[in-house]
């Protein structure tokens, strides 16, 4: 099918289409590549714009759990839910943790819903932009709400944070102590602070963890793009589905502000600049990784390794290598190493 009768199957909502689209922008062949870039530039416009939710959490704290009674509510209100995850340590592992096939299994049998579990064997890098187009591709095919799933390591709530609306950090009942463990970049993030497990035993505790982390956020400098109250911290039972609908109506409450307040735009032009350089970042870094590229940066780094030349001077030789041109703007010396090395 081509990237246009696809594109057509995405717009009309298609589940299927949205997954072959998917597998489409996650593949590394080049005649993909262009035929995944196409469909993207054919479902730019026109723009149809879903709440995307990050959420955020440490393995066991009950994200697909959330996640599996939070969009079943949602689901069944008739709204459409998208439900990706970002998850570099399956980069590590090999294993999909996320893309476990018995999780979420009510939600994934929905009508409304569409489940994608992360591939396995992705770089950062990939993880980022396949997570950033599967959005796009959501999106464009209309669902309503998209669950960005993520577990809290590394710098892929960061990608999460750069792709969400909203943001949701899930988190156990813990005693004080533990509170410091949370790091400060994420509370700074999160626009939620979803304390799980409220239910039977756990219930006192997670009450108290909740008043400690809103006792925390209220050191926290406002930022511009709150109303009064946000970040805020709440309690949940994602086993007994209670609480589920008070934190739909603070995700609500959030978004209406920052559509009225004209944040949401600015947030959204701030995360197109951010995938844009980062696109650029990306695609010059790939001009490094040929077979040609590799080898010569290897030579020049045992020069530097040895001292024969400096960082500087051999990174310009490389990359005018890469691109002539940049060598007429940085330097008119001899790229001739040998005969400068000693
Ligand atoms: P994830 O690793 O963050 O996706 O966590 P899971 O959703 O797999 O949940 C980890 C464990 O916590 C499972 O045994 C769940 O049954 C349990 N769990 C999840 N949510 C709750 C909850 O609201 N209350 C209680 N008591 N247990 C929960």
């Amino acid at each position: 099918m081509d990237s246009f009768a696809l594109a057509q199957e995405v717009l009309s909502g298609n589940r299927r289409a949205v997954a072959r689209a998917i597998t489409l922008v996650e593949s590394t062949r080049p005649d993909h590549r262009a035929t995944a870039a196409a469909l993207l530039e054919h479902l730019a416009r026109p723009r149809r714009e879903a709440i995307r939710i990050g959420l955020s959490g440490t393995p066991g704290v009950g994200k697909s759990t959330f996640i599996e009674s939070f969009g079943l509510m949602l689901a069944d209100q008739g709204l459409r839910v998208a439900v990706l995850a970002v998850d570099p340590s399956s980069a590590r592992t090999g294993g999909s943790i996320l893309g476990d096939k018995t999780r979420m299994e009510q939600l994934s049998r929905h009508p409304n819903a569409f489940i994608r579990p992360s591939p396995s064997q992705t770089h950062l890098g990939g993880v980022a932009r396949r997570t950033r187009e599967a959005v796009a591709l959501c999106e464009a095919a209309g669902f309503d709400i998209i669950l960005i799933e993520t577990v809290g390591v590394g710098q892929s709530e960061t990608v999460v944070a750069e792709l969400s609306d909203v943001f949701l950090l899930l988190l156990a009942p813990a005693g004080g102590d533990e509170l410091q463990g949370v790091k400060r970049g994420i509370m700074e993030v999160a626009d939620l602070l979803v304390i799980n497990k409220a239910d039977g035993d756990l219930k006192a505790t997670a009450t108290r963890t909740c008043a400690d982390y809103a006792g925390a956020l209220r050191l926290l400098r406002r930022r511009p793009q709150d109303p009064d109250g946000f970040p805020k911290a709440m309690t949940v039972s994602a086993l007994e589905q209670s609480g589920l609908e008070s934190v739909w109506a603070e995700i609500c409450a959030l978004v209406q502000w920052r559509r009225e307040s004209g944040q949401w735009a600015l947030r959204r032009a701030a995360q197109a600049r951010h995938w844009f350089y980062e696109e650029l970042r990306q695609t010059l870094l790939a001009r490094l990784d040929t077979p040609a590229a590799r080898a010569r940066g290897a030579e020049l780094c045992h020069l530097v390794e040895t001292g024969q030349t400096t960082p500087g001077k051999a990174a310009a030789v490389l990359l005018a290598q890469l691109w002539p041109e940049f060598s007429q703007h940085n330097s008119t010396e001899s790229l001739d190493l040998a005969r400068d090395t000693p």
